[in-house]
């Protein structure tokens, strides 16, 4: 059940990946500085490990409550988030107009990948705050910033993200909450918020003073689908103008669900305007409010995409425990008849291998995400547009991988992985949320073949992967580059010859090798860079086998995806939808 940070192959990542030390030359990020990245990753880690990572246990097994409407969770979760708040973790990355210290984004994916990897559920308290504070920054007004953002900054209030309604998953422009303009009186200017939201992430608890709900609505007359949906403020409380808390709003959460996983991470039921008297504030333009969205979504997508780095470490880790202790059967052909640790057998070791290196290439590709984020913000418009191609690589494959991970983590553990006193169990229920929300992974590898695939008519992705080719060829990584040449060959057929059924037929395969070959690329880059630096230690021996068995058993598995990804719609329309469903 112990975790320890990972902090070594972290800071590989955050210097090779994210090249932190080129950011660290613009002003902006030049606090940026090796010394205070180090301090950062130390600290969250230590923190993490030391504060949340106990409190995984009892979140998982008591679960958040719903007691006379406040949600409440095991002993320790409020000691731990003040503690968080206090020690400044919340505000990394936050504007320092609002008393954030406007660190890189890479640092703060840092800070969530700890939080994570300790305590996943709890996690979701933060990264949703940090959801709203982005949505807020881009397209609050200055007086709503002011309100708002240094509470959420500092992480004494937390934020919601409310889109999801019963009839309206998938599909955001089915949603039916209606926010109906206030003409006169106290409130007049702004609108009452009516509807139910269902699966909102800690939507309610008593961790944090008040919660800023971010609710999408309808105006009445609106167009329909998602051309008429807004995006308002909805807070717990209300705030006087002196920002001290007024009256409850008329909100409430109606119940929590029983789910899977994620038992500490309360997943609610939120009502709106039950007595006609929800207030909310229009944020940004009428109409506008799926694309408020979106602009926090790239990095909201990436956060999820960092679960998968999470769960892979944690069952890793509780993997390579496990194994050095079971003994089980002689090695194989050994004249020494005596039983040794699993880890000794080659299919064992498979496994933890595997384990690694998913985990680890999804690491590497998380930072070097965040560093194309980060270039994007500083300025630079083909990182950023590299970043948007990234997006659905790094959540959906992230994601995935995370759950292989721990599944191949009960595995290891045997009868006793399923069993949930060792905790493997927890891990992979947990994983398991991960592919579903922030948008499905088919919906993932949907933007990949649809908007991000004719980003610059195909020139982005290709860009990318004549990158991988390059340097793939320049460290006989052949069968990297056969991997690239084959996504850019395919990125190519769907554009130009693919009705649109088949690309998004084989949309999730060709979303996996893209994914599959970024990753491939940055471990090489992080193994190119162990070398120079002559590292000889047992951390460079490990990361150079795990880096093969990436290269030479992962890699060639996505090449072997070509057939479906190429494969088109044809089969699937072969038979009816009832015939299908017998
Ligand atoms: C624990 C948890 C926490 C959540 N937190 C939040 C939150 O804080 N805020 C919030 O607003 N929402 C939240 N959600 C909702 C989550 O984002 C949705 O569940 C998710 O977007 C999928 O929507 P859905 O469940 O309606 O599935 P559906 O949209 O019904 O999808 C079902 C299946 O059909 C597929 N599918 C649907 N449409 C298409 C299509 N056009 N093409 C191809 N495949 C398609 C999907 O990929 C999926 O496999 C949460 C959900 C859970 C379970």
């Amino acid at each position: 059940m112990t975790y320890s940070p990972a902090t070594q192959d972290q800071l590989l990542a955050i210097r090779v990946n994210a090249g932190i030390a080129e950011l660290a030359a613009s002003e902006r990020f030049a606090a940026a500085e090796p010394d205070m990245v180090e301090a950062i990753v130390a600290g969250i880690g230590a923190f993490a490990a030391g504060e949340w990572a106990p409190l995984n246990r009892a979140g998982d097994l008591e679960g958040a409550r719903l007691e006379n409407g406040v949600v409440r969770l095991p002993d320790g979760f409020a000691q731990a988030y003040t503690d968080y708040v206090e020690q400044g973790w919340n505000a990394i990355a936050g504007p320092t107009a609002f008393g954030g210290q406007g660190l890189p984004f890479t640092l703060a994916c840092n800070v969530l990948e700890n939080l994570g990897t300790a305590n996943m559920a709890f996690s979701l308290l933060p990264m949703l705050s940090v959801g709203a504070t982005e949505a807020l920054e881009h397209h609050g007004s200055e007086a709503q910033k002011a309100k708002y953002l240094p509470k959420l900054v500092s992480g004494t209030w937390s934020g919601t993200m409310n889109l999801t309604e019963p009839q309206a998953g998938s599909d955001l422009g089915a949603l039916r909450a209606t926010a109906t303009p206030i003409e006169s009186g106290e409130h007049a200017g702004k609108y009452r918020i009516a509807g139910q939201k269902i699966f909102i992430t800690w939507g309610e608890h008593d961790l944090a003073e008040n919660i800023v709900h971010l609710v999408l609505a309808r105006l009445p007359d609106a167009p329909k689908g998602s051309r008429g949906i807004s995006l308002f403020i909805v807070p717990r409380y209300h705030i006087n103008d002196d920002g001290s808390l007024g009256p409850k709003n008329d909100l409430r959460c109606v119940s929590i669900e029983h789910k899977l996983g994620i038992n500490a991470s309360p997943t609610c039921v939120m009502s709106y305007g039950d007595n006609g008297e929800c207030i909310g504030e229009l944020v940004g333009a009428e109409n506008r409010g799926l694309m408020a969205m979106f602009t926090m979504m790239n990095n909201a997508r990436i956060n999820v995409g960092n679960q998968g780095v999470q769960m892979g470490e944690r069952a890793t880790q509780a993997a390579l425990a496990y194994a050095q202790e079971r003994v089980q059967s002689a090695r194989a052909g050994s004249p020494d008849k005596t039983p040794v640790a699993i880890i000794e057998h080659p299919d064992v070791r498979r496994m933890l291998l595997r384990m690694k290196a998913l985990t680890e290439g999804v690491r590497a590709l998380l930072y070097y995400t965040a560093g194309q984020v980060d270039r994007g913000t500083l300025g630079d418009d083909a990182a950023a547009r590299r970043g948007e191609v990234l997006v659905p690589l790094i959540k959906a494959w992230g994601t995935d991988a995370g759950v292989e991970v721990a599944s191949l983590g009960v595995q290891v553990h045997g009868g006793m992985g399923f069993i949930e006193e060792t905790g493997a169990a927890q891990h992979y229920r947990d994983a398991r949320i991960a592919p579903i929300y922030e948008g499905t992974n088919g919906i993932q590898a949907a933007d990949l073949v649809t908007r991000k695939l004719g980003l610059e008519d195909g020139a982005v992705l290709a860009a990318l992967m004549r990158d991988i080719v390059r340097d793939a060829e320049g460290n006989d990584a052949s069968a990297l580059a056969g991997l690239a040449n084959d996504c850019a060959a395919i990125g190519d057929w769907m554009r130009n010859e693919a009705s649109l059924d088949d690309r998004l037929a084989g949309s999730v395969p060709f979303c996996t090798m893209c994914a599959v070959a970024v990753a491939g690329w940055q471990l090489l880059h992080q193994l190119d860079a162990l070398e120079a630096g002559g590292a000889a230690s047992g951390f460079a021996a490990v990361k150079r086998a795990t880096v093969r068995f990436f290269l030479e058993r992962v890699v060639p598995e996505a090449r072997g995806l070509k057939a479906s990804a190429t494969a088109g719609a044809e089969l699937f329309r072969t038979f009816t939808s009832d015939e299908l469903a017998g």
